[in-house]
């Protein structure tokens, strides 16, 4: 865990931060700052800063999280209507928290292309 990261520190409960899902490598809560009906994050435990910091022994993980964001989609309601799964990369990708994570966007037609 790293303790400056406010994603490693919800991972670990430090805020009482209700979880949609949780299992051993990830969890999911709601955005702070929710930009559609249903914006949920999804992050793995452990930290890593960005899609781009992981190797290839972390396909599992990066599986399991594709997995598990369409899942939660599903129970949330927007699974067949659809939704949008986003991962921020970067100064250019629009990141702002530098713990991997995956948005998951639902209630609302998305555009495309993305802002
Ligand atoms: P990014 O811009 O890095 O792709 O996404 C970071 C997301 O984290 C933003 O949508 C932002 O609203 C959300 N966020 C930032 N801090 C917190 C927090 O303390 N709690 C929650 N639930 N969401 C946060
Ligand atoms: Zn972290």
């Amino acid at each position: 865990m790293a303790k400056s990261c406010i994603f490693c520190r919800i991972a670990a409960g430090e805020f009482g931060t209700a979880f949609i899902h949780e299992d051993d490598v990830c969890v999911a809560f709601h955005d702070l700052k929710p930009q559609a009906p249903t914006h949920v994050l999804l992050i793995p435990r452990r930290h890593i800063d960005s899609i781009v910091a992981t190797s290839p022994s972390d396909q599992a993980m990066l599986g399991h999280l594709l997995s598990v964001a369409t899942r939660v989609a599903e129970q949330l309601g927007v699974g067949e209507r659809g939704f949008r799964l986003v991962i921020n990369s970067g100064p250019d990708g629009g990141q702002s928290v530098d713990h991997l994570h995956v948005h998951i966007l639902g209630g609302r037609a998305m555009a495309w292309p993305p802002g």
